[in-house]
């Protein structure tokens, strides 16, 4: 606590374990006011022609692009050396590029006119009125990029927006409002505070729509608050996904994709591959060859610049993987590379982890572990690998590597994924304005993500319904078989 009685968050470095940064969350007097301040603002520039919007946006990316040093700078700082931080800051600028683009066309047909089908006197058209406030909570992987996919379309769609990253990776948050004070007419209606789990309660009790990103648990916390206010809640969460390795796949090929599904970040990202099923005829010869590509990986330890991957993000994770790993072993999996975390320098690390003999009794086949193992476990029949897939509460994506492209295609449209790769694994990352896609289970709520209907989801529609006929008098009652219809006969 400061001596002005606000709370002071302390925030640890990943690498280095060191508490090297603190975050001061606003009192709820103040987050008020914020909000107060960002929705009187959104009233000129939800009302402004789409055009202003996107010469705004495009000057703010402009200003992106000038930024790209300090920005990955901070994002690898609270990522402890992750390579997504490299490259984030040019995926949002070429997010914010792209929707100046397609904006137009997807507002436009969005928008519909035309004559009742039903009444010909009557013609109708469509308003898209923005909602005021856009609320955003993001997760501590992935930091920048996961806090700005939801406020572009936002902001393009004409909402003003406040993001609450996560406490655990809050660094790339004041480069980030750097860019956006450079920019007036943007920093009215964007910005972003600091906080933890309570301050993201908080912006919940004052806006009008929130985009969550993070965990299971949090998320059922964030609908249960946003359904007591009535407001729409966008829900991505976690995922346990499967990938499904054919007796026919390149086996080599196969691993090379199953490992960097796996270990890209230490395994935390939303899609990992967590789950490996290979068919009985392959199963070792598969496992072999994964082994010997994953005692190569190197820890970027000692020198954060060099290696495949860093520490875990969130000292919390090391553990829930330790558990996770302690419970397969106890129930009879056998490790065949890898192990428990260690520290190293004051960051906790885990090297890339295979393990057979494992089964759905435990926790690293059903709950997210978000940690670089890869258990795998042999399955007989197509049937079978498809249900095993399936034998989860999460539904987020999942892999298939085959022998050809029908076949992973086959089997791809029968698992319960929002997203299924095919041939590869991973592809989520390159679906963006593309696709929309939803999740399944427990993985997410609401409308989508990515995708040109993202957009729509900030946008109410509003019809306008036109009589050109006089207005028809109020009409007496009858019933069919009643006095009327006799004297009709
Ligand atoms: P988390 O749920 O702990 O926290 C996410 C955010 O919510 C943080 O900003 C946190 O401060 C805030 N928060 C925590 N409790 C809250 C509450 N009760 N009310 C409102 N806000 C609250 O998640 P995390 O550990 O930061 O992130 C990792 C999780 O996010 C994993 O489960 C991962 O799979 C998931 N994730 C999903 C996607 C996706 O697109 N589906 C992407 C990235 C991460």
């Amino acid at each position: 606590m400061s001596p002005n009685g606000r709370r002071v968050l302390p925030v640890r470095n990943p690498y280095t374990g060191a508490v090297d940064y603190e975050i001061t969350p606003p009192v709820p007097a103040e987050l008020a006011r914020t909000c107060d301040r960002l929705r009187a603002a959104q009233r000129e520039w939800g009302s402004a022609p789409l055009e202003h919007r996107i010469a705004v946006m495009s000057r703010w990316a402009d200003e992106l692009e000038k930024a790209y040093g300090p920005l990955s700078a901070a994002d690898y700082a609270d990522t402890g050396g992750c390579l997504i931080s490299l490259v984030s800051p040019r995926i949002a600028v070429g997010n914010v590029r792209g929707w100046a683009a397609d904006a137009p066309k997807v507002l436009a047909e969005a928008a519909r006119s035309g004559v009742s089908s039903i009444m010909p006197s009557i013609s109708f058209s469509t308003q898209l009125v923005p909602y005021p406030l856009v609320g955003v909570i993001s997760p501590w992987n992935g930091p920048l990029l996961l806090s700005l996919l939801d406020p572009v379309p936002a902001l393009f769609a004409g909402s003003a927006v406040i993001v609450k990253p996560s406490e655990v990776a809050p660094r790339f948050a004041e480069p980030l409002m750097e860019t956006i004070r450079a920019v007036p007419e943007l920093a009215e209606v964007f910005t972003f505070i600091d906080g933890d789990g309570q301050t993201g309660q908080e912006l919940i009790e004052q806006v009008d729509v929130v985009c969550f990103t993070g965990s299971v648990p949090n998320g059922r916390k964030v609908a249960q608050a946003c359904a007591s206010r009535l407001i729409p809640a966008y829900l991505e969460l976690g995922g346990k996904d499967p990938a499904i390795v054919t007796a026919s796949a390149d086996l080599d090929k196969a691993a090379t994709a199953v490992l960097r599904g796996a270990a890209f970040g230490t395994g935390q990202v939303c899609f990992s591959v967590e789950r490996i099923y290979v068919h009985e005829d392959v199963h070792d010869e598969f496992t072999d060859i994964l082994v010997r590509k994953a005692v190569h990986v190197r820890l970027n330890f000692p020198d954060i610049d060099d290696g495949e991957i860093g520490p875990f993000g969130f000292d919390r994770q090391a553990r829930v993987a330790d558990e996770h790993l302690a419970d397969a072993v106890a129930k009879g999996a056998v490790v065949k590379c890898g192990g428990p975390s260690r520290v190293l320098g004051g960051g906790h690390f885990m090297r890339p982890t295979v393990l057979t003999e494992v089964n759905h009794d435990m926790l690293m086949m059903r709950e997210e572990s978000f940690a670089p193992f890869m258990p795998v476990m042999r399955y007989r029949t197509e049937d079978e690998a498809v249900a095993l897939a399936n034998d989860s509460h999460y539904g987020l994506s999942a892999s298939v590597l085959a022998g050809t492209a029908e076949e992973a295609t086959r089997i791809g449209e029968r698992i319960n994924a929002g997203t299924v790769s095919l041939q590869d694994t991973f592809l989520t990352l390159f679906k963006t304005r593309d696709i929309g896609t939803n999740s399944f289970g427990d993985s997410g709520l609401g409308g989508d993500r990515t995708g040109p209907a993202s957009i729509l989801r900030f946008l109410r529609k509003k019809a306008l319904l036109t009589q050109s006929a006089p207005p028809a008098p109020l009409a007496r009652q009858g019933r069919p078989g009643g006095p009327d219809a006799k004297a009709g006969t």
